[in-house]
């Protein structure tokens, strides 16, 4: 098995807002990836007295924990136990029905020597590679789908589309949005690679069309995680200069990418 992880805040100057992390158990061939990325509020009350490093902190590493401890336990149903433990760590401080309240996507695989699970909650993705090259995206396209109008201002957003019913579901305080998240089980032997990425480095495919899904995780698998986090600085610099692409809010973006080998 081989694994690389490659984690960047989109500013140097700011904490990233992204979490990953791989678990391998010492014994058999199991092991597991979580990818959450937070969800950077806009300026105003957030009803939190927390960081979203502080959120995606707690919510990954417990994700992290019931997904590698408790291997009968759908990734889903462990999903909602980490969003119940982190909204216990600030419940009595917050307001955790706050809109803006601390949120992540999320992206978790797990797999055994019989089967790899998967679990995609917005808009980060999951690829997966067959022994013959086969690439599949595995994707939460809601937020995609959703009309461009209804995403206008953040108090729109905040009123009739994050977490509301024919809206996008992120991983926030409530633990059965665990049960809206994009989830399945392949065989093992159906894949030989996988990979997650965040959106700030899944750009690279749904920005700046360097190449659809599959040449997106060749390119990973030969040049590698870092490579495509430098490929997307670049040509988000480049972008920032000739001013193509005026609906994007930031310039970069925390990008991470993690490649497991099984
Ligand atoms: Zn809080």
């Amino acid at each position: 098995m081989r694994t690389e992880l490659v984690s960047e805040p989109g500013d140097p100057a700011r904490p990233n807002e992204d979490f990953a992390s791989v678990g391998l158990p010492a014994s058999g061939q199991g092991g597991a990836l979580v990818v959450l990325d937070g969800v950077t509020p806009p300026r105003g009350e957030t009803g939190c007295l927390h960081s979203v490093p502080w959120f995606t902190a707690r919510l990954g590493g417990a994700l992290t924990e019931l997904t590698v401890s408790l291997p009968d336990v759908p990734l889903a149903e462990a999903l909602a136990g980490a969003i119940t433990r982190t909204a216990d760590a600030h419940r009595e401080t917050c307001d955790l029905s706050h809109p803006r309240t601390p949120q992540a996507t999320v992206v978790v695989a797990r797999w055994s020597s019989e089967t790899v699970e998967y679990l995609i909650l917005s808009d980060s993705a999951l690829l997966t590679e067959s022994p013959n090259r086969t690439i599949t995206p595995y994707l939460d396209d809601r937020l995609a789908r959703l009309p461009r109008a209804s995403l206008a201002t953040d108090a729109m957003i905040d009123a009739h589309v994050r977490n509301k019913e024919g809206g996008f579901f992120t991983a926030a305080a409530d633990p059965t949005v665990a049960s809206r998240a994009v989830t399945g089980v392949l065989p093992r032997g159906e894949v030989r690679a996988l990979a997650a990425l965040t959106d700030g480095a899944t750009r690279w495919v749904e920005k700046f069309r360097e190449g659809d899904w599959s040449d997106c995780f060749t390119f990973v698998r030969k040049e590698g995680a870092r490579a495509l986090v430098d490929r997307v600085r670049a040509l988000e610099l480049a972008d920032a200069e000739e001013r193509t692409y005026l609906r994007r809010s930031k310039t970069h973006d925390d990008a991470t990418v993690v490649y497991v080998e099984l």
